[in-house]
């Protein structure tokens, strides 16, 4: 979707910290962190949020999750890190192609805002 900003950062048409990425996800740096590490994992095909995943998806899904594990790794936060996807705008979504936010390198608090 060319109106999607994060499509256009998994198509190479807008800028972004790009940790790494395959033929299938994205892993890139928050450009507003909320915490010291703070990563998001896209996939590259649009889908606007988790709600309107479906089992189709189902492979794709284990990918991201597996995504979500190595951006942890690789950014020194595997022994400690939060995995959040907001979907809705009531949950706090803003950008409407789903992705996990990976946050780490500070203490997390329970229960989140
Ligand atoms: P959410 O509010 O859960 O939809 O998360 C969207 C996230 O995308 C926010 O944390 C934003 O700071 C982040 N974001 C928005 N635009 C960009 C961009 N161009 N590059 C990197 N991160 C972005």
């Amino acid at each position: 979707m060319s109106d999607c900003v994060f499509c256009r950062i998994a198509n190479h048409q807008a800028p972004a910290r790009v940790l790494f990425e395959d033929d299938h996800l994205m892993v890139f740096h928050d450009i507003a962190p909320r915490a010291p590490v703070h990563l998001l994992v896209i996939p590259k095909e649009h889908i606007p949020s988790l709600a309107e995943a479906s089992r189709e998806h189902l492979e794709l899904l284990g990918r991201l999750l597996l995504g979500v594990q190595r951006a942890a790794r690789e950014a020194g936060i595997a022994h400690a890190f939060r995995v959040v996807t907001n979907s809705g705008e009531g949950a706090g979504q803003s950008v409407f192609h789903l992705h996990f936010h990976v946050l780490g390198g500070r203490r997390m608090a329970w229960p989140p805002g």
